[in-house]
């Protein structure tokens, strides 16, 4: 059973509402282009894991603090015996490892993931220990990606390549119990120490430093005009419901600045395109208004 299911980070988020509003930084840029990489290889794996028998609690993407220490973990599978933490790599390309160290087959150093997953491995332990569990934990490198390669890797090694990933999964097809309370335990004290990823987010932008507009729903353009009822992409021709893509803006808005208000004035300045009157129709429909004269917000209706 999935008890924290795989989803974006709120990073890669914001990051893809940045993309056709902001001209990112190099190094910004570079980190995105790693960021939608490592969510390909993540979401992938997670389908995997899911593909299993139920008989396993699988949590993804935790942020756990144990010492002042913040560590990150891909995703955990936990049986009766064992816990298994999974870093995945979306690596592409061919590697090889001397001494320990792993370089591209270019010569170029490149971190080493098993000291990632020891560290993390070793982190996981002390925490559920301090909660009283001592569950076995076993740490593994998942490469997902097919176009990987590793040379010289020594057998022994916690990885799992793109070749032997089926075999490995395998195993967890067997008749294995059903998670007794005390799994399910040590899940909800993960869960609950779980870290707000809030503290995490991108700060790099500022709403004057942001162009305007309705982003296109299909190519990102921003070069959308307002055409009876519908925005139109003048690139790609792509087109949307008015109220679609007024929400979709919206929701971006918040995504960016959670802080800020939603008021007519702000959404018609960010939406660029739209009238007005359009957008206070919006909002009166699809969001619960608050507060009064001068000083009307507007606040999600399910809040
Ligand atoms: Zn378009």
């Amino acid at each position: 059973m999935v008890i924290k299911p795989y989803k974006e980070t709120l990073p890669l988020q914001i990051m893809r509402c940045l993309i056709p509003r902001y001209k990112l930084p190099p190094d910004a840029k570079q980190s995105y282009f790693y960021m939608e990489k490592g969510h390909e290889g993540e979401q992938k794996f997670a389908a995997l894991l899911e593909s299993l028998s139920n008989n396993f609690i699988i949590l993804h993407d935790l942020l756990l603090v144990h010492d002042s220490t913040i560590f990150q973990i891909d995703a955990l599978l936990i049986t009766h015996k064992t816990i298994y933490l999974f870093e995945v790599k979306n690596y592409e390309g061919e590697f090889y490892i001397e001494s320990d160290i792993w370089y591209t087959l270019s010569g170029k150093e490149i971190k080493n993931p098993l000291l990632q997953l020891n560290r993390c491995v070793s982190l996981l332990r002390q925490f559920l220990q301090k909660s009283g569990f001592k569950l076995p934990i076993k740490g593994k490198v998942i490469f997902i990606n097919p176009e990987f390669t590793l040379y010289q890797a020594p057998p022994q090694l916690t990885i799992v390549l793109p070749s032997q990933l089926n075999r490995f999964l395998s195993q967890f097809n067997g008749n294995f119990p059903t998670p007794g309370k005390s799994l399910k335990k040590i899940a909800d004290i993960i869960v609950a120490n779980h870290v707000n990823e809030a503290s995490h987010r991108p700060s790099h932008y500022d709403y004057d430093q942001l162009k305007k507009g309705i982003v296109c729903k299909q190519c990102k353009s921003l070069s959308t005009s307002y055409i009876r009822r519908l925005v139109v992409c003048d690139d790609c021709n792509y087109e949307e419901d008015v109220d679609s893509s007024v929400k979709r803006s919206i929701k971006e808005f918040q995504l960016l600045f959670p802080q800020e208000n939603i008021t007519t004035s702000i959404i018609h300045e960010w939406c660029r395109v739209t009238p007005l009157k359009l957008i206070r129709r919006v909002l009166v429909r699809y969001f619960t208004m608050k507060g009064q004269g001068k000083n009307i917000y507007y606040v999600d209706s399910n809040r």
